[in-house]
C-alpha cells in the first residue's frame, strides 16, 4: 500500500500546499481520498496518474476537501485523448450523490455524466466495502461535520487510517487501532483548541489510544508551526515516529517501510 500526500493544505491557502488530498494505491486500486482545491494541478505538477483514479473517496463535503471534484470531471471528460472509458467508483457519506448532482447543476453535467460508468457508493459509519481484490475499505466515526466519518483500509496486511477532519472523538481510537501508518489532521495549536479539529495534545492522546507504527500529521493551520510539530506531539506524551506531511510525500504503509522522495 503506497500513500502519496498530494494536498496536505487547510482552508487557509499556503503557497506549498493546497487542499486535502491523497492517492492510496494497492493493486489496481488508485483511490484518492478527498480533492480539495489545487489537488488536480497538484497531481499533474507531482507526475500522479490522475486519468488512472479507479476511486473517489470523500471524508466529508466541506470545500477544503471537495473544491476540485468538479475540476478532476471536468479534466476526465475533457482533458484526455483518447477519452477516458474507465469505470469510477466515488464513496462517501450519505449525500455524496445529492453533492454531485448539486455539483452538476451548477458546473455541468460532465460531474454526472462524464462519458465512463460512475457508481455512487454511500456507506455509513461502521460500513465497509471492497476496493480492489485484498484491499478492504471500512467506516469510522468521528466528531465534525455531521456527514464527517474517518476511514481505515487494510490490505496485504498493511492498515492505513484516515482521521480526515475530527475533534476529539472516544470511538474514533479504538476504529484506528494499530495501524501502520495513521493519518491524523493536526489543525490547531492547543491555545485554540475548539471541538470540531484536533490538536498537537489531542493527538497525543488519540496515538497513545490507537498506536500506530508511524503518526503522519497533516491538514495543519499556518498559525501552529509545522516545524516544531513532531516535537510538540512528544512533548504530549506520544513516543512514536512522527511525520509531518509535505505535498509530494510518499510513503510505502506496511513492512518494510520505505520513505519515498518529494
Ligand atoms: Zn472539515
Ligand atoms: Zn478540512
Amino acid at each position: 500500500v503506497r500513500l502519496t500526500v498530494i494536498g496536505c493544505g487547510t482552508a487557509a491557502p499556503a503557497a506549498d500546499r493546497v487542499g486535502s488530498a491523497c492517492l492510496v494505491e494497492h493493486g489496481r486500486a488508485r483511490a484518492l481520498l478527498d480533492c480539495g482545491p489545487g489537488a488536480l494541478h497538484r497531481m499533474a505538477a507531482l507526475g500522479v496518474d490522475w486519468a488512472g483514479i479507479t476511486h473517489l473517496l470523500l471524508t466529508h463535503f466541506h470545500n477544503d476537501h471537495t473544491g476540485d471534484v468538479a475540476a478532476l470531471f471536468f479534466a476526465w471528460k475533457h482533458g484526455l485523448r483518447p477519452a477516458r472509458t474507465q469505470p469510477l467508483d466515488v464513496i462517501g457519506p450519505p449525500g455524496t450523490g445529492a453533492l454531485l448532482e448539486r455539483l452538476a447543476a451548477a458546473m455541468g453535467d460532465h460531474v454526472t455524466d462524464p462519458g465512463f460508468a460512475v457508481r455512487v457508493v454511500e456507506l455509513p459509519v461502521g460500513g465497509d466495502i471492497d476496493l480492489a481484490a485484498g484491499a478492504h475499505l471500512s467506516v469510522g466515526p468521528v466528531v465534525h461535520s455531521p456527514e464527517a466519518r474517518a476511514y481505515r483500509i487494510e490490505a496485504a496486511g498493511a492498515v492505513l487510517g484516515h482521521t480526515g477532519d475530527t475533534g476529539p472523538c472516544d470511538a474514533l481510537a479504538g476504529f484506528l487501532a494499530g495501524c501502520d501508518l495513521l493519518v491524523a489532521e493536526c489543525a490547531l495549536p492547543d491555545e485554540e483548541a475548539w471541538e470540531q479539529h484536533l490538536t498537537p495534545a489531542s493527538v497525543a492522546r488519540l496515538a497513545q489510544r490507537a498506536r500506530p507504527r508511524r503518526l503522519l500529521l497533516t491538514h495543519v493551520y499556518p498559525q501552529l508551526d509545522r516545524a516544531g510539530l513532531a516535537a510538540l506531539i512528544r512533548g504530549h506524551g506520544w513516543p512514536g515516529e512522527t511525520l509531518v506531511a509535505h505535498d509530494g510525500l510518499v510513503l510505502d504503509v506496511g513492512w518494510p517501510a520505505r520513505q519515498g522522495v518529494g
